[in-house]
């Protein structure tokens, strides 16, 4: 769940990377006045990598699904009209829910680095 944030801290004179504890950059010499320069380095995270490809097998699933479904002889064209909404509804809800659990998870992370 805790995935780690990289922060890295840069000299704003020449962009050398400095320890939280410099007073003066290693490379240039420059004192650093008040709070360093911070930059976030963030890749993808795991959530959002899997997140995609949830929303991706939803859309598959849904699609293989139908294409199933509406070749088949086992329903009549009433059950296949009624599966076919209620795939469509399921497919829409779960891609709603996948999408809400990524801005949950987004507005976290930005939370953890106003801190
Ligand atoms: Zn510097």
């Amino acid at each position: 769940m805790c995935e780690p944030i990289v922060l890295s801290l840069i000299c704003s004179q020449c962009s050398a990377s400095l320890k939280p504890t410099d007073e003066h950059c290693p490379q240039c010499g420059i004192a650093i006045p008040g709070p360093l320069s911070v930059q976030t380095e963030r890749a993808d995270t795991w959530w959002q990598q899997r997140s995609n490809v949830l929303a991706v097998l939803f859309l598959v699933l849904a699609v293989f699904g139908l294409f199933w479904l509406w070749k088949s002889d086992a329903f009549s064209t009433k059950a296949k009209w009624m599966w076919t909404v209620v795939v469509i509804v399921y497919t829409a809800l779960l891609l709603w829910l996948t999408w809400l659990a990524i801005l949950y998870l987004a507005t976290q992370i930005e939370t953890l680095q106003a801190i």
